[in-house]
């Protein structure tokens, strides 16, 4: 073996090296996302009036595009927006629950809901900051908190600095990352 066929020997079996460790990442990867499925979580039920511990609900994309409408997709799992004002939950005064469209998690209670004039469904505060997760978003050159459910992390909207007391939060939610669920008085 002359010094540029050993060159070339070496240089293949770097390259089968990495290919072997990525190939391993990879796999255990694909683990990691088998065990957060099982992992269990604490969020607040508003049925039960006490925290609960429930399985976090990890789905591939193409399980969730069997289970979700294309709109409801679009939204919930490619971090969509729907048009301002077109939302069925907009107006929406009933006493109840606000949950995720994609899994059921509780997220708002209808008493934290505001009319925003933005369009878009608005809520001063989450049911409990164990059902949602923030996000830094910094798609359209703004960092901006993106909003998802702490359960299946499908994308419900954003927070801002700019809603009413008490908290000064506006929670901007699309109408289709939920779904309303009637409470008793
Ligand atoms: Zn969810």
């Amino acid at each position: 073996m002359n010094r540029r066929q050993a060159l070339v020997f070496i240089t293949a079996q770097t390259s089968f090296f990495w290919l072997a460790v990525n190939g391993f990442a990879a796999n255990a990867n694909k683990s990691n996302r088998r065990i957060m499925t099982n992992k269990k979580i604490k969020v607040y039920s508003a049925e039960q009036g006490d925290y609960i511990l429930t399985d976090k609900m990890m789905r591939s994309e193409s399980e969730w595009k069997k289970l979700l409408t294309s709109e409801q997709y679009h939204v919930l799992r490619e971090e969509g927006t729907e048009r301002a004002f077109t939302g069925r939950l907009l107006k929406n005064k009933e006493h109840g629950v606000y949950r995720c469209a994609a899994c059921g998690n509780d997220l708002y209670l209808s008493g934290s809901k505001f009319d925003s004039g933005t369009g878009w469904p608005s809520f001063y505060e989450p049911i409990a900051k164990e059902n949602i997760l923030i996000r830094k978003d910094r798609s359209f050159f703004v960092t901006r908190n993106e909003l998802i459910c702490s359960r299946c992390e499908s994308h419900l909207g954003h927070v801002f600095d700019d809603g009413p007391p008490p908290t000064g939060k506006r929670h901007c939610i699309n109408s289709i990352s939920l779904k309303f669920h009637k409470l008793n008085q």
